[in-house]
């Protein structure tokens, strides 16, 4: 608990600016977890296999329940195409079953990341192997892909990355670039209708106060990714929110090997709270609404985790654990809190 606590007042994004923001980050500071508890959280954007056990517990004791996992770029560039086939097995295998030690579901999107559609001759051996992973259980999309420099290797292998996403009639995690973001995520919307997909099959992410209300428009699920120390804060979410109202918005942490928050879902939804919005809406964006989105993936069965998922430590992986010698396994049959 102390811990949340200490993150928070550490985190002055969230609450950074007027005198009123910053009365309610002592609120917040004080009874962070007394606003959600009682909620639940699906965090449709974590690289979780970038993060840690720690990560893990604080997740599930926020409310986290279930996640998506989606492929993306591991912050240097990949030489082979066995290191793609790696990571793909891993995010269906290992790390789900990691996440099932902590009572966490784990789901995942398979995809070329934009950044690495640019290595033409690596990308197009990925495309060979993408149908392999993306019909395996758990898998509820292709994602993440889109634009990041948006060069014309990048708008390629979005195109053909969209073609195997009608074949296997599976939602699409659109990655919105942070350079030129308007002008990437109109393309990014333009070229899905021209490829004939159903724009509620399509979740923009990375979105802003500049993208929002075209992605919303045109029918499009618009997500929203709370990062520490830049703009797009909680305290703006709540204003999106307080603007658009709850159709179609969804808010994720994508946390991964930079500097980011786990936790952003939890706490978004505990400044919702406190800014007078309302359960319903905040149970909208922070569960529900991304679990309609993926669930057209036919892979989603909220009574998996509707209800505490059973933990069991003393499980094994292909002969691995999560614990180390000595350490003694939790089976936990009952609870969601793990203290
Ligand atoms: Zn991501």
């Amino acid at each position: 608990m102390c811990q949340k606590h200490t993150e928070i007042s550490q985190n002055p994004s969230h609450f950074e600016g007027s005198a009123e923001e910053l009365k309610t980050a002592t609120t917040v500071q004080a009874n962070y977890t007394d606003y959600i508890k009682d909620m639940k959280f699906f965090d449709p954007h974590i690289h979780m296999t970038s993060r840690t056990t720690d990560d893990y517990t604080a997740l599930i004791d926020a409310g986290v329940v279930a996640i998506i996992e989606p492929a993306f770029w591991l912050g240097q560039p990949r030489t082979g195409l066995a290191s793609f086939k790696d990571y793909f097995s891993s995010l269906v295998g290992w790390e789900r079953f990691r996440s099932s030690q902590f009572g966490i579901k784990h789901y995942c999107t398979i995809g070329l990341n934009s950044r690495e559609a640019n290595n033409e001759a690596l990308a197009a051996e990925v495309m060979e192997i993408l149908p392999i992973f993306l019909y395996k259980e758990g898998v509820v999309g292709v994602g993440e892909i889109g634009f990041d420099d948006q060069t014309a290797a990048e708008e390629k292998y979005y195109r053909l990355q969209l073609e195997l996403a009608k074949e296997a009639n599976l939602p699409v995690q659109v990655h919105t670039p942070h350079r030129d973001k308007k002008k990437g995520t109109e393309l990014s919307m333009a070229i899905a209708l021209e490829h004939g997909i159903d724009p509620g099959m399509v979740i923009i992410d990375h979105n802003n106060e500049e993208t929002v209300e075209s992605v919303l428009d045109q029918g499009f699920w618009a997500a929203f990714t709370i990062y520490p120390f830049t703009k797009m804060g909680n305290e703006r979410m709540v204003e999106i929110v307080k603007k658009y109202g709850s159709e179609r918005i969804m808010v994720n942490s994508a946390a991964d090997w930079g500097i980011s928050d786990p936790l952003a879902v939890p706490k978004t939804a505990a400044l919702m709270k406190i800014k007078g919005i309302s359960d319903e809406d905040i149970r909208k964006v922070t569960y529900q609404n991304a679990i309609d989105a993926f669930a057209q993936s036919g892979q989603i069965n909220i009574a998996d985790f509707e209800t505490p998922m059973e933990i069991d430590q003393s499980l094994k992986y292909n002969g691995n654990t999560v614990l180390r010698g000595g350490q003694i396994p939790r089976v936990d049959k009952d609870s969601i809190i793990i203290s």
